[in-house]
């Protein structure tokens, strides 16, 4: 059994850590790794490494961090496929899915390849008689991402490739549940050619996290994980004066209206709601069927569900795999207890699954509740596995006003015929991110990620122009060289009311 260590000042290190962690393989449900678990030393000894670096990085020009980028670009691109099976390994999630969700980080690497364009500051000639006004942004310094394990390689992606580009140094705390990834990309980094103490991985648990949120070294701190610990992570960055945007969990909702393409929108709604055993933060949890839509939606994604081909996620016939944990699946089975019991009628159970072969693996299969209410622990908890509930509501006013009632306000959809209900619907919710017809509506890279509510504290929304806008502080200068200007007019006495444009 290998050891996962950190990867602090360009190589790996086991710091000061004492403790470590079990990493399973969720198909078989057996330990493959350690993970050490960092104490607050290590976290010093990353954001020490991380502050000399910052020195000379942010002094590298546009045109090198480009090449570097491109480099970084390259090796991500030509090693997607080992990348994906370390995820898929520790994850549990099938190859296919694991190289989605590389492709989708490669794809903010991409974005912030163009960095130069990106970080072009603003000017505006004579603004006032002999003066000029111009903006640029520097980066914050030494930033931390804390990152959750369902995504292992392309959650940090939304952070470190924009970082890095920006000028800033990097320490990541990813999942002590499938950390291998982020020493697989620490790797990359370096061959790419990113000077030492750029890319820093301090893997562990709260301990680390605790000591990257009191560090005094750490500008910023982006967040994605569980709506619990992103208030906390909000709360302590703030007090302690960071920068800070903290994700957290999702319910999120499809509604379906009966003029859709009810096949269709079934089809959308079982890939959502089971791809990647539902460990997705914008999996669809909960469908809302409007009016007469009801009956003949719940029977097709049930017909849906039971097709879903659950096994180990290295078999490509497999569609899902397996949840991150035996604590994850008992947790799971006991919320669809808990709704069968609150009165939902369970139409697809997938409890008590087992996959020949691999009987002591984290499986839980494909589960519809069907008549859910909105007072069920199953409603009112994010599961975060293969489950989904079906709701019903009158109409597409009504489906809005379930949507604002809950806390959450990841990403929601719609699946219509009708433009307008489509218009009212993206008018209408509160939520960060609407799919119409569309049921996993993440944005591309160029544009920015981010829920509403409690899905998101912060002001920032992740990755694309907010990402940049997050990891820079403006600066804006107004000069006047009025000695030898003819522009700069006559040069009037300084005078002491509040300068104006002349
Ligand atoms: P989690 O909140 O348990 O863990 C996230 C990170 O925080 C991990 O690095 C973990 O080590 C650390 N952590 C855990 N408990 C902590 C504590 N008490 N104090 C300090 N740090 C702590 O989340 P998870 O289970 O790894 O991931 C699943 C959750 O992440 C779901 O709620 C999902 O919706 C959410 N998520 C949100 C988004 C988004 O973009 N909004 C994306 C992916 C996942």
């Amino acid at each position: 059994m290998s050891t996962i260590a950190h990867w602090i000042g360009g190589g790996y290190t086991a710091g000061a850590a004492t403790r470590r962690a079990p990493v399973h393989q969720p198909a078989t449900g057996a330990v493959q790794h350690e993970v050490l678990l960092g104490e607050p030393d290590d976290v010093d000894a990353a954001v020490t490494a991380a502050t000399a670096a910052f020195e000379t990085w942010r002094e590298e020009s546009l045109s090198r961090r480009t090449k570097i980028l491109f480099a970084f670009r390259e090796l991500v691109s030509a090693r997607a496929g080992q990348l994906a099976e370390i995820v898929s390994d520790e994850h549990g999630k099938v190859l296919s899915d694991a190289a989605g969700e590389v492709q989708r980080g490669l794809e903010v690497i991409e974005y912030a390849c163009g960095i130069p364009e990106l970080l072009k500051g603003s000017y505006s000639d004579q603004a006032s008689a002999g003066v000029d006004v111009f903006g640029f942004r520097e980066p914050l310094g030494v930033v931390a991402g804390i990152t959750p394990f369902n995504f292992p390689a392309m959650v940090p992606m939304w952070m470190h490739p924009i970082a890095i580009a920006c000028g800033n140094t990097f320490v990541l705390k990813p999942s002590e549940r499938d950390p291998s990834a982020s020493g697989f990309v620490a790797e990359l980094w370096r061959e790419a050619g990113l000077p030492d103490g750029v890319f820093n991985v301090v893997h562990g648990d709260r301990v680390a996290v605790d000591a990257i949120l009191r560090h005094p070294g750490i500008a910023a701190v982006s967040f994605v994980g569980s709506t619990r610990v992103a208030r906390y992570i909000h709360r302590e960055a703030s007090a302690a004066g960071k920068r800070v945007q903290a994700l957290g969990g999702a319910k999120n909702h499809a509604v379906v209206l009966p003029d859709a393409d009810l096949a269709f929108a079934a089809d959308q709604l079982a890939a959502s709601a089971f791809g990647s055993a539902g460990q997705r933060c914008m999996a669809v949890s909960a469908a809302v069927a409007v009016g007469s839509a009801a009956g003949e939606l719940a029977g097709l994604v049930g017909r849906k569900a039971g097709e879903v081909v659950v096994g180990p996620g290295r078999d490509p016939a497999s569609e899902m795999g397996p949840v991150i944990t035996a604590a994850a699946k008992e947790r799971i089975e006991n919320l669809i207890e808990s709704g069968e019991r609150q009165g939902a009628s369970v139409t697809v159970d997938g409890r008590g699954l087992k996959i020949p072969g691999y009987e002591n693996g984290f499986f839980v299969g494909p589960t519809v509740l069907d008549h859910v209410g909105t007072g069920m622990d199953v409603y009112r908890e994010e599961v975060f596995g293969p489950v989904l509930s079906i709701l019903r509501a009158p109409d597409v006013d009504a489906a809005i006003e379930l949507i604002n009632s809950n806390p959450y306000g990841n990403g929601t959809a719609i699946f219509t015929n009708s433009g307008a209900a489509a218009r009212r619907f993206q008018r209408g919710v509160h939520v960060g991110m609407i799919g119409i017809n569309v049921p996993i509506p993440v944005p591309m890279a160029y544009h920015s990620f981010g829920g509403w509510r409690d899905s998101l504290f912060g002001q920032s929304h992740i990755y694309g122009p907010e990402g940049v806008a997050f990891y820079t502080r403006a600066k804006v200068v107004t000069q006047r060289w009025p000695f030898d200007d003819p522009s700069a007019g006559p040069q009037a006495r300084a005078s002491l009311h509040f300068p104006t444009a002349r």
